[in-house]
């Protein structure tokens, strides 16, 4: 077990999904209504930030502007003092695969990968939503890498649908990673989400008996997050016992959206082309 224990993205924590494993809640629709709010502040703030990033801009601007943002739309930050993260956003550059925290000392620059993972808590709910930024002109293997995180991304919620299976989505994710020669990070997981940041189920991105392999249920709400490295899949934790990286300094992409399960498909509720 990772020793934080419950992160922003879930760490995989052996096992432990099953004991809750009917704790996966529906959405009545009235829920639903809020959980379009709530994600709409993510995928507005969001937008913004990827039509504003510049090189030069410190990542505790954009956490600054982000958190300003959240907050004039009448949230609050989902992020800020979960589990003693200190900021509104994880911004995590290059090498960097999930939670890294904002600074004054970290410069954007020009052929940066640069994640940016946030959440708003509105009337109650959660949205929880990734975007993988190129900052400038990036590298052929950075493109081709933020490219097909956000493919993988896509192809696994084309799965989701009631009836259909998380495994189904696990492994289109996993599938459509592998075809292009990049690895799946397997340290971390996407989630239920809601009334809490993390809910049940754990969402894998890779085919694995670790993960119940639950039914999709019409109203059930996840987010789904896969995370791409172009070298090895595995991580490790750095002093600030938040920033995971890579092993091999090589380059990871992330991007999450949080989504809906309806009759027929899917709702994504963090749509960046809907505001
Ligand atoms: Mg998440
Ligand atoms: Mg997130």
């Amino acid at each position: 077990m990772n020793i934080l224990g419950n992160l922003l993205s879930h760490s995989v924590q052996p096992s432990s999904s099953n004991k809750r494993r009917k704790g996966i809640e529906i959405k009545s629709p009235r829920e639903i209504e809020i959980m379009r709010q709530a994600a709409k502040i993510v995928a507005t703030v969001l937008k913004e930030i990827s039509q504003t990033m510049a090189p030069g801009m410190t990542t505790a601007d954009v956490d600054a502007y982000a958190e300003k943002r959240i907050r004039e739309m009448g949230a609050k930050p989902s992020f800020k003092g979960y589990h003693g993260f200190p900021a509104s956003i994880c911004s995590s550059i290059n090498n960097e695969v999930v939670h890294g925290i904002p600074s004054a000392k970290k410069v954007i620059r020009t052929g940066d990968v640069v994640k940016i993972d946030t959440g708003a808590y509105y009337e109650g709910f959660h949205g929880d939503s990734c975007i993988t930024i190129a900052v400038g002109e990036v590298t052929p293997e950075a493109a081709k890498l933020i490219r097909v995180a956000e493919e993988a991304l896509y192809k696994g919620i084309e799965q989701v649908k009631a009836g259909n299976y998380l495994m189904d989505l696990a492994g289109a994710i996993q599938d459509c990673v592998v075809a292009n020669d990049f690895t799946v990070v397997e340290d971390f997981t996407g989630h239920g989400v809601g009334r809490n940041l993390h809910e049940e189920p754990s969402v894998f991105n890779f085919r694995t008996r670790e993960m119940p392999n639950v039914k999709l249920r019409a109203g059930m709400t996840l987010a789904i997050e896969p995370i791409l490295n172009a070298g090895s899949k595995f991580t490790r934790i750095l002093a600030d016992k938040w920033t995971a990286v890579t092993v091999d300094n090589a380059l990871s992409a992330q991007f999450e959206h949080t989504v809906l399960v309806t009759e027929d498909g899917y709702e994504i509720l963090t749509d960046r082309s809907l505001v």
